[in-house]
């Protein structure tokens, strides 16, 4: 039987136990988003819910910081329009991935 790549991520069988590995260790989330540029419009239940619990645990992580602000970008990984980044590692403060784009509405010279 020929499996269809598509096809056997949008079946992937996961235990919440997985999803929740895979959501909170930045390596393996950041290989589970591959090279998807716009992680965030994936409607696969999966991915869905990988990114749910992501923002979840980050959102834990990073609970009593301060966010540095730059609204000239959004975060492809997640959709955040915000611009919150972490104040050290500058990271996405909801998703705590480096996948940055700039803004169609960017206020750059
Ligand atoms: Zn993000």
């Amino acid at each position: 039987m020929i499996r269809k790549k598509n096809k056997e991520i949008s079946d992937k069988s996961y235990s919440i136990e997985e999803l929740r590995k895979n959501a909170i260790d930045d390596k393996l989330f950041i290989k589970e988003i591959g090279t998807r540029k716009h992680f965030y419009k994936s409607e696969l239940p999966y991915n869905k819910l990988l990114l749910g619990m992501r923002l979840a645990l980050i959102a834990e992580r990073n609970n009593g910081l301060t966010p540095y602000i730059n609204e000239n970008y959004v975060c492809l990984t997640c959709g955040a329009t915000s611009g919150e980044s972490h104040p050290e590692s500058s990271y996405c403060f909801k998703c705590d991935t480096d996948n940055w784009s700039l803004s169609e509405n960017a206020n750059v010279l």
